[in-house]
């Protein structure tokens, strides 16, 4: 935005965009003021951006010192995102509008280890039932995430160890099969950064630790999140940790802090005691219940999870550690244990000022995060000068 400012009177229709978008409400005189353009040139740009839905303009009340200026504003109501969690045990979807409020939500339950040819078809069947709350909405793009790590360009999970025969596999021809969605823009990313695109907001260094049936963080460094050279940071749940050694790993190797304090982990340590549990919602239902085993295991998980992240702190400093993902269905519990060996092991210096928080968006902040994540890139100042240079190519409806 301050760069609008900066390139005076050349900012285009995509950065007055992101100007208005920022803003709320802004008028015509202010926007001259950001940007250095002549009131033509904003003109020509409010209309370009009216023209598109994107921006609506409307009269404030009357006052008694003659007429006020019309206020411009983000319409978040123009389109819509999809946006697509792909989980262990299930994936989440929902239909969000512009500004990334969910506006429905939906849940496949599925078995563990389906294919994407399993999975994928009924989440597009999904989508489409979904869809017909909102008949003829422009669909601005989808949003689509999964656990490890993932090939943004080719859109493919690539080398998870969880999600198997999903490696490679192109997932953008799915969606294309539905009608509607043939050609809309859709934007991978893995889980933990998809919860980082909105958990983060406000914080310039933070680090968003997914607690569910895997174990994986999102960074946040200097306001970027980091990907790391292969697209692989984060990846905090194969860390090797002394707790785990000797256990096996879904990963092939052993020892891994997943082994012991990931979700699949703590389901299979129960099931061997004789506990009725499939999934990690079943565990922290149990601890709500009281059950003295299933809060132990929260509350070891966290630690495990805190002994590891300990380093992470030191060597990122953050302001904030997000807890996500299910384990966050029992926060008081993990958290307990994660402060433990976090505020333990970590340097005072790193730790005098950090807080621990759960996810603002709790058991939606992936789903929110994936509409966040397309949003940013559908709706960037480029994207949207796309869009008002090729007016004529409206998004898919
Ligand atoms: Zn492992």
């Amino acid at each position: 935005m301050s760069s609008a400012g900066s390139n005076v009177g050349t900012a285009t229709v995509g950065d007055v965009f992101t100007l208005i978008r920022d803003r709320r409400d802004v008028t015509r005189t202010e926007l001259g003021h950001l940007t250095g353009l002549s009131r033509t040139a904003i003109a020509s740009r409010v209309a370009a951006l009216t023209a598109l839905g994107l921006v609506v303009e409307r009269e404030q009340a009357p006052s008694t010192g003659g007429r006020p200026p019309t206020l411009l504003s983000f319409d978040a109501a123009a389109g819509i995102v999809l946006s697509v969690a792909v989980g262990i045990s299930r994936t989440r979807l929902a239909v969000c509008d512009l500004a990334g409020e969910v506006l429905s939500i939906g849940d496949i339950d599925q078995e563990v280890a389906l294919g994407p040819d399993d999975l994928m078809p009924d989440v597009v069947k999904r989508l489409d039932v979904m869809l017909q709350d909102h008949p003829g909405v422009p669909i601005y793009g989808v949003g689509l995430s999964l656990p490890g790590t993932v090939d943004r360009e080719r859109g493919c999970s690539r080398d998870s160890p969880i999600l198997r025969g999903w490696d490679g596999v192109e997932l953008r021809p799915y969606f294309d099969e539905l009608p509607r969605l043939a050609g809309v823009p859709v934007v991978l990313d893995n889980d933990s950064n998809a919860i980082a695109a909105v958990e983060s907001q406000g914080y310039d260094d933070v680090l968003v630790i997914k607690a569910s049936s895997g174990l994986g963080a999102g960074i946040v460094a200097g306001g970027v999140l980091q990907r790391g050279a292969a697209q692989a940071a984060g990846e905090f749940g194969h860390n090797k940790i002394a707790a785990a050694q000797g256990l096996p790993c879904r990963c092939g190797d052993t020892g891994c802090v997943e082994a012991i304090a990931g979700g699949w982990a703590v389901v299979h340590a129960l099931q061997q005691q004789g506990h009725l549990v499939r999934h990690l919602r079943d565990v922290v239902e149990l601890a709500h219940g009281g059950d003295a085993e299933a809060r132990r295991m929260i509350r070891d998980s966290g630690r495990y999870v805190g002994e590891v992240l300990a380093s992470a702190v030191n060597l990122l400093n953050p302001a904030i550690v997000v807890v996500a993902g299910d384990m966050a269905g029992a926060y008081e519990i993990f958290v307990a244990g994660l402060r433990e060996t976090l505020y333990g092991n970590a340097t005072a210096q790193a730790t005098r000022t950090l807080e621990v928080v759960p996810a603002a968006h709790g058991a939606r902040s992936g789903t929110v995060g994936g509409a966040v994540m397309v949003l940013d890139e559908v709706l960037s100042a480029r994207a949207v000068d796309e869009l008002a240079a090729t007016r004529s190519v409206t998004p898919s409806r």
